[in-house]
């Protein structure tokens, strides 16, 4: 009954594969539900890893496809939104403009033109201290969840993308984020992409998901593909991990309404 609510689509210009060849493999692969969840558009070109306005309603439309070829897979329509302070207005916005399942809220970017997970950035990691790079990154998470505009967070712990992890307990960047998800009863994600990038782990850490499950948060689990054969992708490892933390179900979306299925 394995659900994979974080597809992308070449239409964000750095992901390959239609909605219809990710709904093949994930029928092929047994799933029963999926949802895409491409990088927002903004209202003006903002940088070179999202769709284009003008692609909405093609998004839409190949969604919509995938849905016609295959019936026996149901298959939700997302967006994953970039978070950024002041642009509140816009998400909602694009909140209108669609019959979506479900919005992620993401943070990337942690200062104007620094999103934080670009390899182009990555020497940012040596000119200043680590631990300032994760305060700004959960401080704007925190933000994001308390913006009320999503459905589920993505990818809690990113900035540890590329190794790079403050010394000592690191709850007490995650503490603040989890009374906001508890607070605005908001879900959120593992993510197996780490498995594919250099820390070479699931987002987030098991102390973050040990307090999730503590605090009650509802949990998802996502591959975020970049390519059709990447959909569910280390999902066994993810099941154990959110079993570890004592997690026994996961939330699936439609029609912006959560509900729960077991693991
Ligand atoms: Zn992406
Ligand atoms: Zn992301």
């Amino acid at each position: 009954m394995t659900a994979d609510f974080h597809l992308h689509t070449f239409l964000c210009r750095h992901a390959i594969g239609s909605p219809v060849d990710y709904a093949r493999v994930a029928v092929e692969k047994g799933l029963r539900e999926i949802g895409f969840a491409d990088h927002n558009p903004m209202r003006v070109e903002f940088d070179d890893w999202r769709m284009s306005i003008d692609d909405l309603p093609r998004y839409i439309e190949l969604v919509e496809q995938a849905r016609e070829t295959f019936p026996q897979l149901a298959i939700r329509l997302g967006l994953e939104c970039d978070f950024i302070a002041g642009n509140e207005r816009w998400i909602e916005e694009l909140a209108s403009m669609a019959d979506w399942d479900f919005l992620i809220g993401s943070v990337h970017y942690i200062a104007p033109g620094w999103d934080v997970d670009n390899p182009k950035h990555v020497s940012r990691f040596h000119e200043m201290p680590v631990a300032e790079i994760w305060s700004m990154y959960w401080k704007a998470y925190e933000a994001c969840i308390r913006s009320g505009l999503f459905d589920f967070v993505a990818h809690p712990d990113l900035p540890k993308k590329f190794g790079f992890r403050p010394d000592g307990d690191l709850r007490r960047f995650y503490e603040p984020s989890i009374a906001a998800l508890a607070e605005k009863n908001i879900a959120f994600e593992i993510n197996t992409a780490g498995l594919r990038k250099p820390i070479g782990e699931v987002y987030p850490a098991l102390n973050f998901l040990k307090l999730a499950r503590a605090a009650n948060i509802p949990l998802l689990i996502n591959s975020d593909a970049h390519e059709p054969n990447e959909v569910a992708a280390d999902f066994g490892k993810a099941d154990a991990i959110a079993r570890e933390a004592g997690y026994s179900e996961t939330a699936r979306f439609e029609k912006r309404t959560r509900r729960l299925v077991a693991l």
